[in-house]
């Protein structure tokens, strides 16, 4: 089946995963989002059979559909459009909901020559009680994002917010002074006062937001802005908020604080490279005194 060069270009550029299945349905197009959101590259599913079961499409009963009921099969056959919510397989293992439509190509209007499915992650909070969702790509002690989390979910997050003209913050945190408070509380206070922060973290920040515990007490919080100046208010909002709250632990009253550095993504950079500058501000507040935060401003 040849589809024409100019629509597969759109198609790349579309925030949702997009793959084409020819009439023997094997995957003869896989978009960036499709690679974004299932983690499979272009080269590991095109020329595959989708009932090789690569994807392993799962109904919400947990019924394997690629061999069996396959959407796409039925939307082929009937040439009808299909939609569905059914759960997928990413590559890192983890089972991930998705809002699926299958929609058949016609030839000369009439009998299907293959089908295009459309599909876009459900990240609704019941999907987050997904167990092995959870286990994968998330911090089992600050209920945040893990690094894994991170690799996922930014890719398709900031394709979707730059879609809609949001700038992309980054804010790198580091806890001060969190041996000396391990040291003289304990361990388990340590704990606690992680699982604040990042708690502190959620409720502050918008639902596309990204939080992700970037290491043993340092988060970095990607958050989508329209105005660059957000990003320093945001900062040292949330740096006061720490320093005005407290643990209670084994009757001790624990105050904390954090040294946190703000920058944005800019043109050609990768968001790792943005980053590695929020940690360089943020070393710089540690410098000046701890407790504070820091903005590039002299690079807008
Ligand atoms: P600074 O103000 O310069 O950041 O000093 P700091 O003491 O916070 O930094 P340092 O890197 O010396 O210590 C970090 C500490 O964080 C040491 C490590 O034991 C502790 N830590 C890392 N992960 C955990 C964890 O999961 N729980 C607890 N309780 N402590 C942790
Ligand atoms: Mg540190
Ligand atoms: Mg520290």
């Amino acid at each position: 089946m040849i589809i024409d060069s100019n629509f597969l270009t759109v198609l790349n550029e579309l925030y949702e995963g997009v793959y084409i299945l020819d009439k023997s349905r094997n995957i003869i197009f896989w978009n960036k989002a499709a690679e974004d959101i299932t983690g499979y590259k272009s080269d590991e599913v095109l020329g595959k059979s989708c009932k090789d079961n690569i994807l392993k499409h799962v109904d919400k009963q947990g019924k394997e559909l690629c061999t069996s009921e396959c959407p796409m099969l039925y939307a082929m056959k009937n040439n009808v459009a299909v939609s569905d919510e059914v759960y997928l397989h990413h590559k890192s293992g983890f089972r991930l909901l998705v809002k699926v439509k299958g929609i058949p190509i016609l030839e000369n209007g009439k009998e299907s020559k293959g089908v295009i499915e459309l599909f876009t992650p459900v990240i609704s909070s019941s999907d987050y009680d997904d167990d092995l969702f959870n286990l994968a790509l998330k911090d089992t002690l600050t209920k945040v994002y893990n690094r894994k989390g991170f690799d996922f979910l930014y890719p398709i997050r900031q394709r979707e917010m730059t879609m809609l003209n949001f700038h992309t913050g980054v804010l790198f945190f580091d806890i001060d002074d969190f041996k000396r408070i391990n040291d003289t509380y304990g361990h388990d206070a340590g704990d606690k006062i992680l699982y604040a922060v990042a708690q502190i973290f959620v409720k502050s920040l918008r639902h596309e937001d990204i939080i992700v515990r970037w290491g043993g007490e340092e988060f970095v919080l990607i958050i989508f802005v329209k105005d660059f100046k957000d990003i320093q208010a945001i900062g040292e909002k949330l740096t006061k908020l720490i320093e005005s709250t407290f643990v209670d632990c084994n009757q001790s009253i624990i105050k904390f604080t954090v040294s946190g550095g703000g920058t944005f993504l800019k043109e050609n950079e990768t968001i790792l490279q943005t980053i590695r500058r929020a940690d360089e501000m943020m070393y710089k507040a540690k410098c000046q005194g701890k407790n504070r935060f820091i903005f590039d401003i002299d690079k807008i």
